[in-house]
Formats: structure tokens, sequence, C-alpha cells
């Protein structure tokens, strides 16, 4: 039997293996992953306003270890492409002594690393820094804006493409919300500072603008932080922000075991976005976040990348199976509450790729029934990539 190692047990990975399973792949599958759990992304923001609960985003997986998955936990720190080997260092929920591990075909989907290392003065002030991307960073924003009473937020974008486009904008709503809540909004500013020339994603930056407004969020776009103090930010072009609470983006990248091995820069370089394998190596795909395409980086796309890289593992395995996918994708971007009820509500985009040029969407009314079909979208992806409903 074949050996199939995949990098990252996240949407991607676990949908390349849940597929290979479900389409009776001939192959051993092998899923090298850095914890023993998952914790989703999508729904993060709400933990702020207590719309979320951690323990309805995790998930373990011993449920999809029940279908033949074999789960390895492990940070991958190497990949040997002309030897076909992956290494890896044990963690502390080791399940395995083994620390290489031979493949015939390897998809890497590790995600992306959040790296502040290129910000003058991060190293110093990196604690300063919060961000809804991060499972426990989040907790630490969240800690900041429910006790704090005045002070300045700058809630920032690093430069796209970067991981869940409307994120910081999210952010920026959610904390007007609980500030508002609270009761303490006027004592706040906030201000949103943007690497970009808008508001990503640009489909839905003009209902951004207009609920900033209504917010009294500050926007400033075309900015890049290039610099973090004890209590400023400092951009290119030498503007100076103060901040009492920072809630910053860092920029993103590819692990850099990535580069090391020779398969791409900033992101694993892709044949195409249907061909999905490595422009060097016939035997190493990529899938995710981590891959290079021309599209945003959001769990829909990682999930149809995932579909195309199990596509060409079939057909290189000579199984005449195939999972059906096109892309293309609807989101939801949640714009807390301007009148500061902690019942958020969300804007609906979307985007179709699969007509020339791409075909975007949007309902630009904020709604919290949209925000409930996010929920429902969610969920539904753990239960079919984890194979569990989360149960009360
Ligand atoms: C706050 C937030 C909000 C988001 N909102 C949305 C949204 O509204 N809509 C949407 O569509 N998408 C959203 N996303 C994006 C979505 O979650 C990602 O696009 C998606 O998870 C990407 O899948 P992936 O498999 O590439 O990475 P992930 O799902 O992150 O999985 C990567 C896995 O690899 C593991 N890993 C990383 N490095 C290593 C290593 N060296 N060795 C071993 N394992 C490793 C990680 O621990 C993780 O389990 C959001 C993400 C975040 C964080």
């Amino acid at each position: 039997m074949k050996k199939v190692v995949i990098i990252g047990g996240g949407i991607a990975g676990m949908s390349v293996a849940n597929t290979l399973v479900e389409k009776n792949a001939n192959a051993e599958i092998t899923v090298i992953t850095e914890s023993p759990y998952y914790f989703a992304g999508p729904s993060r923001p709400l933990l702020l306003t207590n719309e979320e609960d951690y323990k309805r985003i995790i998930r373990g997986y011993e449920e999809v270890g029940l279908k033949g998955i074999k789960v390895l936990y492990g940070h991958v720190t190497k990949v040997d492409p002309d030897n076909r080997k992956v290494y890896f260092d044990e963690t502390t929920t080791s399940n395995t002594s083994q620390r290489v591990l031979d493949y015939d075909y390897l998809v890497i989907a590790p995600g992306v690393v959040y790296d502040g290392s290129k910000i003058t003065g991060y190293d110093k002030y990196w604690h300063k820094n919060t961000t809804v991307y991060d499972i426990g960073r989040v907790n630490v924003l969240k800690k900041r804006i429910w006790s704090m009473s005045s002070g300045k937020i700058i809630v920032y974008a690093s430069k796209a493409p970067y991981r869940c486009a409307p994120a910081p904008t999210e952010t920026a709503m959610l904390i007007h919300t609980v500030l508002k809540y609270r009761g303490v909004r006027e004592k706040f500013e906030i201000i949103h500072i943007d690497a970009n020339d808008k508001t990503q994603p640009p489909v839905i930056a003009d209902v951004v603008s207009q609920l900033y407004q209504k917010a009294g969020i500050q926007l400033v776009t075309n900015q890049e932080i290039v610099e973090i103090t004890e209590n400023e930010v400092i951009t290119k072009s030498g503007e100076r922000y103060k901040y009492d609470i920072l809630a910053m983006l860092e920029p993103n990248r590819a692990p850099k075991f990535i580069e090391d091995a020779g398969l791409g820069k900033e992101w694993v370089d892709v044949r195409s976005p249907q061909d999905l394998r490595t422009p060097k190596y016939d035997d190493i795909l990529a899938a995710g976040d981590v891959a290079k395409l021309p599209y945003p980086k959001n769990q829909e796309i990682a999930f149809e990348s995932a579909l195309f890289a199990a596509n060409k593992i079939l057909e290189m395995l000579g199984s005449s199976e195939r999972a059906s996918v096109q892309y293309a994708f609807v989101g939801w971007a949640y714009m807390g509450n301007i009148e500061g009820k902690l019942e958020t509500q969300s804007v609906r985009f979307g985007f179709d790729y699969t007509v020339n040029p791409p075909k975007p969407s949007k309902d630009p009314e904020p709604k919290a029934e949209y925000t409930k079909q996010k929920d429902n979208w969610l969920q539904a992806y753990l239960q079919r990539l984890f194979g569990y409903e989360y149960v009360q």
C-alpha cells in the first residue's frame, strides 16, 4: 500500500484524509499534527462577546481514527523531498516515539504562521499585542476590552493575502459592541489601521465604511505598521498612533520548513489551483492556507483546494473515484451590533471563481440570521471532518 502523509490536521488536512477514505483510496493515510485537538477559526471573534464558547469549537481526532486514519501528534520541522522523509518533534501529548516518516505522497497543509519578526520592537513588546486569530490571545484581548475603562484601541490588518480577510474588521466591530454594551464606548477611540488600500475583502469595503461611520470607528488605509513601542505603533510613512489596547494581525506566511525544503518562499508553490502538486515534485502537494493560490485564504477555499489535492492523489493511485469540487464560496462577516446588544449581525458575501471574470456577490444588510447561518456552516464542517457533533 502506498503511504500518504498529511502535515496538518486542520480543515485542509482533514478534508484530504476524509476524502481519501470516503473514496476508498488504496493507501495508508497518516496525519501529523501539532496537538491532539483542533480549534476552529471562523467563530473565534465571537468569544469576545460571549456568543461563542471554546467547548463548541474544539474537536479531538479519535472519531476519525475509527475510520482508519492514523493521527500522530508532533511538530513538523523538516521535509526532505529528495529522500521522501518528514521529520517532526515530540510534543507533550506525543503518541509516538517516531520522529521521521517516509511517504509516497505528501500533502502539506499546516495553515499559516503569524510572523511579527520584521516589526521593530515586536520582540520586546509582543505581549502588548493580542488578536482574535489565536485561541489564547483572543482571550487576552477579551480580558482587556472587558476590564479597561478608557483609552485608545488600534486594530490592524497586515498586507493581503492573510488568513480570513474580514477578521480585523470583525475585531473592530465586536470591540465596539462590547464597549457599547458596557456603557463606556465614548471613553474609547477605536482606529482600524489597514496596510491595504481597502478593508478586506474589498467586496464589502463599502458596507464596512458605512458601519464604521455609524460606530465612530476611524479607518486609516495604506499604512503598514513597521514598529511598535510600549504605547505607540509607527507606520512606514512615519505616522505614529498611540494605543492602550493593540489588536494587530501580524503578516502571515508559511512555516519555515517549506522554504528550507525549496518548496516556495512565502507560500508553497503549486502548479495550478486544480493541480496542487509542487512544480518540482510530483509526489508533494499543498492544500489550504499554505498553498499559493489566487484566492482568499479561508475555510471554503481550504476545503476546495483539499478536494482538488485528494483528486490528484486518487488519480496518481490509479483510482477512478473523484470528489466533486469547484472554486466558489459564500462567507459571513461579523459586524457586531451598533446598539451594543450582545447579538451580532453579519453581512453575507461570496465569490464564484467558476466564471470569468470571477463573480462577487453580497447582501449589504447586516442580519442576525447570517450569524446563525455561519454557526450552522461551521458546526457542519466540524461534524463532517472530525466525525462528531458537539454534545451539550
Ligand atoms: C479568527 C479566525 C477567523 C476566521 N474566519 C473565517 C471565516 O469567517 N470564514 C472562513 O471561511 N474562514 C475563516 N477563517 C479561516 C479558516 O479557519 C482557515 O482558512 C482554514 O482553517 C485553513 O485551513 P488549513 O487546513 O489551511 O489550516 P488550519 O485549519 O489552521 O489547520 C492547520 C493545522 O496544522 C497544524 N500545524 C501547523 N503547523 C504544523 C507543523 N509544523 N507540524 C504539524 N502540524 C502543524 C495546526 O496545528 C493545525 O491543526 C478564520 C480563521 C481564524 C483564525
